[in-house]
């Protein structure tokens, strides 16, 4: 538990990110909710009039797609969800349009794959279009591109709360409010115990905090408290605070930014660096397996060396993301300095036979420290 206030930790925002629950989106019903898509707009605009960014996840398409399909039996058939995914999203941008229109307010539908922060020129041009839609003062509002996520393919977000926590740390939020249909984390599960409490801050995720999270899951949003939980971390390892909050509580955004204890916070662990982060969740191309003795240097926060490799696995280039393995584990990821044949040729050596080996020797080091980040 925490002492200081809520305002402390909610003094200098510059970009929130909000995600919108389908349940309160449709509000027990099958369509958009007109009032409480107006209420969220409403409460963007005054954020944006204190001068804080606001960007929108927004669940709601697969549920509202469904009604208007008339396909509830086979809700949980994957095609049939990402038909439903792609009608209902006209109907929910045009929902959101709707509501920010009323605060003279343009949105940007930006529909995202789970590549969007693996590759590094995909996540740049992101990056330039939404600080540009930012300029321009618009609003961006985020959902998975279901019609071509499918997760035999491990393609998959699977659910908007790991999708918000990631656009909030790729898109340097301070902050991400999830807005659901529950009050916050209780140190029980509520609907079963009437004695459960409400925690008010989290400062790291224990495994107690993970069993706590049980699961409160409803039919058309895939998200419960588990993937709240995930999301929380996500956001905690990269600096970022998250509050999870009920979407019922009304003016919750304002009153959340204003240092009101409402729902639960997870504080952010301030340590971790911008290109850590990105190395961190980045999609891997390949592995390099090292030794012992590399693995202990490592911990040691010391660069990789060739010598400590054993084998390479995958093909990828330098400056590409891989994962560092040791007894087949991943310890660590890192982003190489050569590319996967050189290390193919080299591994194994001392630093003074590279040249010999590749003809031409660029560094000493195959991944230098400072791209390196322990798992
Ligand atoms: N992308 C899904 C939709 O718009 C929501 C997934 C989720 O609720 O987490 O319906």
């Amino acid at each position: 538990m925490i002492q200081m206030g809520r305002n402390e930790y909610l003094k200098e925002l510059h970009r929130v990110v909000i995600k919108v629950g389908t349940t309160s989106i449709t509000k027990g019903g099958s369509g958009a909710s007109s009032d409480f898509m107006d209420s969220i707009a409403r409460q963007v605009k005054a954020l944006k009039d204190k001068g804080i960014e606001a960007l929108i996840v927004t669940s709601g398409a697969i549920g509202i797609g469904l009604s208007t399909m008339n396909a509830r039996s086979r809700s949980r058939e994957i095609p049939i969800r990402q038909a439903a995914a792609s009608i209902g999203q006209s109907v929910l941008m045009q929902k959101w349009n709707d509501s920010f229109q009323k605060f003279g307010i343009a949105v940007a539908q930006i529909l995202l794959t789970f590549d969007f922060y693996s590759d590094r020129e995909k996540y740049l041009n992101l990056r330039n279009a939404i600080q540009t839609i930012l300029e321009y003062k618009a609003v961006p509002i985020f959902n998975e591109n279901d019609a071509i996520c499918v997760k035999e393919i491990d393609a998959v977000f699977g659910d908007n709360d790991t999708l918000s926590a990631m656009v909030s740390i790729k898109m340097d939020a301070d902050l991400l409010i999830i807005l659901s249909d529950v009050d916050g984390l209780y140190d029980k599960n509520p609907k079963l115990f009437s004695d459960a409490k409400l925690i008010s801050a989290v400062n790291e995720i224990t495994d107690d905090i993970r069993a706590s999270a049980g699961d409160t899951s409803s039919k058309v949003g895939t998200g419960g408290m588990r993937t709240k939980i995930r999301a929380a971390e996500i956001c905690h390892e990269a600096g970022c605070n998250m509050i999870i909050a009920s979407s019922d509580v009304e003016n919750v955004i304002e009153r959340i930014i204003s240092g009101e204890e409402i729902g639960t916070i997870f504080l952010a662990d301030k340590k971790e660096r911008k290109k850590s982060r990105w190395i961190r969740y980045a999609h891997a191309s390949g592995s390099i397996e090292v030794d012992e003795g590399a693995k202990k240097a490592l911990a040691k926060h010391v660069s990789l060396l060739a010598i400590g490799i054993k084998a390479v696995t995958g093909r990828f280039d330098r400056g590409d993301v891989v994962n560092i393995t040791c007894g087949g584990k991943i310890i660590a990821k890192g982003i190489p300095d050569y590319n996967s044949d050189d290390i193919s040729k080299i591994k194994g050596l001392h630093s003074d036979k590279l040249e010999e080996a590749l003809g031409h020797k660029n560094y000493d080091n195959v991944i230098r420290s400072e791209n390196i980040v322990l798992m």
